[in-house]
């Protein structure tokens, strides 16, 4: 990890020429694979980022939470006292030593953590800096009968049409389907182009092999900040301590992503404790047993 973080820093795309792999590699793989993992097709993104992203895709691999994205922030609530979480509250302003809500009143507290998006965060903490972000789209679509990649990743070397990588997702877990149908989910990257769905359906039918005229399409996502640009110089480790009292986390103080919002999370629950004078270490966490390869 240090050797890695200690490489010049560059964006991923200039990284990946400099370091001398034969152009089959990188753009019949490295290339694709990476703006599929940093949702960033330009691949402006920091090639220390970058390398992170393909240590932790080499060590982990992908997976996929059961039952949604949402699975892993109910995981992790499950494991507090009932009643600690409250959802469908908006904050609409906070203090070091107060919580406002939009419909339920002032909260009295000894320390705030603002654990948003970043314009969220930028909104509740003035000053705080807003990146730019990578827009995503993502289409649903069902089908009687699953194409045969069976549960792979599928990425478009060829850049033939809007689809950056696609999956049989209820291969992976079938919860997210209707019941008996195949789910097929597909990503688009950068601003979606018009009338996304056909686009993305002819290019599925090339992708995959396989007429998609009877496909039926479930659901079309767009998400114009979905991940905080991260490009160079990046800095991983983003001060989550304001002040005392007054702490910050999620994806934009850490890397674009999951594992990011998680560590930087785990970086201010340290703060917030060394400053409540709380001698206690954070456990590690247990894996996440629902989680399946894909
Ligand atoms: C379509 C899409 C696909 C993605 N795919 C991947 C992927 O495959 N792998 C990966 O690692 N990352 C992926 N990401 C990025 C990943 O989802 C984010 O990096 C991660 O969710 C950031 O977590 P966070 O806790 O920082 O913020 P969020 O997950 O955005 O959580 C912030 C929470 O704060 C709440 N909130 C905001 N304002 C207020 C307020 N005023 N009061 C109360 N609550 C508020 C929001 O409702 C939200 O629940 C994807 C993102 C998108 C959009």
């Amino acid at each position: 990890m240090e050797r890695l973080l200690a490489r010049p820093e560059t964006t991923a795309a200039e990284a990946l020429v400099a370091r001398g792999l034969p152009a089959r590699t990188i753009d019949g793989f490295l290339r694709p694979l990476l703006s599929a993992l940093l949702c960033d097709p330009e691949l402006t993104t920091s090639s220390r980022c970058a390398d992170l992203a393909l240590r932790a895709f080499a060590r982990g691999r992908l997976c996929l939470p059961e039952g949604g994205a949402e699975a892993l922030p109910r995981q992790l609530a499950r494991a507090l006292p009932p009643g600690t979480v409250h959802t469908g509250v908006r904050v609409t302003s906070v203090s070091t030593t107060s919580v406002t809500t939009a419909e339920h009143g002032v909260f009295r507290c000894g320390a705030v953590l603002v654990a948003t998006g970043a314009r969220a965060a930028a909104e509740l903490l003035p000053g705080l800096r807003v990146p730019d972000f990578h827009p995503v789209t993502v289409v649903h679509h069902t089908t009687d009968e699953a194409p045969a990649t069976g549960a792979s990743l599928l990425l478009d070397a060829d850049r033939g049409g809007p689809v950056a990588h696609t999956a049989v997702v209820s291969r992976v877990d079938p919860s997210r389907a209707p019941a008996g149908r195949t789910l097929v989910s597909s990503t688009v990257l950068g601003p979606p182009g018009p009338d996304v769905d056909t686009a993305v359906r002819m290019h599925l039918g090339r992708l995959y092999g396989v007429p998609t005229e009877r496909w039926e399409t479930l659901g079309v996502r767009h998400t114009a900040e979905a991940v905080p640009a991260m490009r160079p110089p990046h800095d991983l480790r983003r001060a989550v301590r304001l002040l005392a009292g007054l702490y910050v986390c999620g994806d934009h103080r850490d890397s674009g992503s999951v594992q990011g919002a998680l560590h930087s999370g785990r970086r201010a629950a340290a703060a917030i404790l060394a400053d409540l004078g709380v001698d206690r270490s954070l456990h590690s966490a247990e894996p996440v047993p629902t989680a399946r390869a894909a």
